[in-house]
């Protein structure tokens, strides 16, 4: 199987930013795909690709429409020439302030982490399926998919959501050579975290409440879950399928 051509969801910041880079210098070409406000970021991130002499494609749209993933998969394949990893990364993580959130909050997290993830599942599936050359499909958990805890009920629910999807997907898929896995990180410093709607102490707080939680002591980057996904979709992660694995600095969430 060549893996020559991947897609990244969420591209334009924080840990999808970091995979589309270093899937670019592993040799892949890539189709980067975000929200439309975001396409600044997308464009800049596709020159610094194009300087490395790859080819990096830009879709806008939203993950919880199945027109937009639908689209963003065909469009891959006519741009690039075909679809061998799919990274489904985009995600939303607002924190609840009552109990158990709201009805609201849950239907846009489910929509967006839960549903998001499922369609580019589902069309990456399909089109890999068709262009029969095996592939690597790879969705983003987190530790709160491995651990419920309090204010973030919906967004825990959704990345349990994801853990569940990629084991079935990876039974489902395992005879098409097309391997399932996700990654489960802990704390990474992205813009992510601006969602919270915290000012910079409470959060360089929280920050340090995680570092010491964790074997190594200190937040993940970026970087750290963009190395696991260039392994994920090497040749040589080609008997790895049904996991969702943990890039937490060795925490407790496990
Ligand atoms: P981020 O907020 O920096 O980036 C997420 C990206 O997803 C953004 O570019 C955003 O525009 C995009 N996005 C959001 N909703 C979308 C939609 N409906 N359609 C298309 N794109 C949409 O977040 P991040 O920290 O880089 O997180 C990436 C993934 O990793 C997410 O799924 C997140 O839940 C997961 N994760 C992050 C952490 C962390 O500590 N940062 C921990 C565990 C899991």
């Amino acid at each position: 199987m060549a893996l020559r051509v991947a897609l990244v969801t969420g591209a334009s910041r924080g840990i999808g930013e970091a995979i589309s880079r270093r899937l670019a210098t592993d040799g892949f070409d890539i189709a980067m795909s975000d929200l439309p406000s975001l396409t600044s970021n997308l464009e800049a991130i596709q020159r610094d690709i194009a300087s490395m002499g790859r080819r990096a494609y830009i879709h806008t749209g939203d993950v919880s429409k199945e027109h937009d993933v639908s689209s963003m998969v065909q469009e891959t394949m006519k741009n690039l020439g075909g679809l061998h990893v799919m990274v489904a990364n985009a995600g939303i993580m607002p924190l609840s302030t009552e109990p158990l959130g709201t009805v609201d909050m849950w239907q846009r997290v489910m929509a967006v982490n839960g549903l998001g993830s499922y369609l580019c599942y589902k069309y990456a599936a399909e089109a890999m399926i068709k262009q029969k050359q095996g592939g690597r499909i790879i969705g983003a958990s987190s530790f709160f998919g491995k651990q419920g805890a309090e204010n973030v009920t919906a967004y825990a629910a959704s990345k349990f959501a994801v853990r569940g999807l990629t084991q079935s997907a990876a039974r489902e898929l395992g005879k098409y050579d097309i391997t399932v896995n996700a990654y489960a990180p802990g704390f990474i410093e992205t813009p992510l975290q601006l969602g919270f709607g915290m000012d910079k102490d409470t959060l360089a707080t929280m920050k340090r409440a995680w570092a010491s939680l964790t074997a190594l002591g200190r937040p993940g980057q970026p970087d750290d879950i963009a190395s696991l996904v260039s392994f994920l979709a090497s040749q040589g992660s080609g008997y790895i399928t049904g996991q969702t694995i943990s890039v937490n600095g060795g925490s407790y969430f496990d």
